[in-house]
């Protein structure tokens, strides 16, 4: 499922690829670079916090563990 997400910083389109229509998980601007934590319910965006770049690798370090773990 593709997601549509607006950057609340520089208003251009991004989409997101859902494995469950649920998502809270660091998302980054295509175009302006900014990082933001992304919080998805039903497929819905209900925040789009601005994320600073340490916690944003932080956050995706976690997430490739969790793949990872799911993997196996
Ligand atoms: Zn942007």
């Amino acid at each position: 499922m593709m997601l549509k997400i607006k950057c609340p910083k520089c208003d251009v389109e991004g989409s997101l690829s859902l494995i469950e229509p649920s998502y809270r998980g660091p998302y980054k601007c295509w175009k302006c670079r900014a990082l933001f934590t992304l919080n998805i319910e039903n497929n819905v965006v209900k925040s789009c916090k601005p994320l600073s770049e340490a916690e944003f690798e932080r956050k995706q370090k976690i997430e490739s563990l969790k793949t990872k773990l799911k993997r196996r």
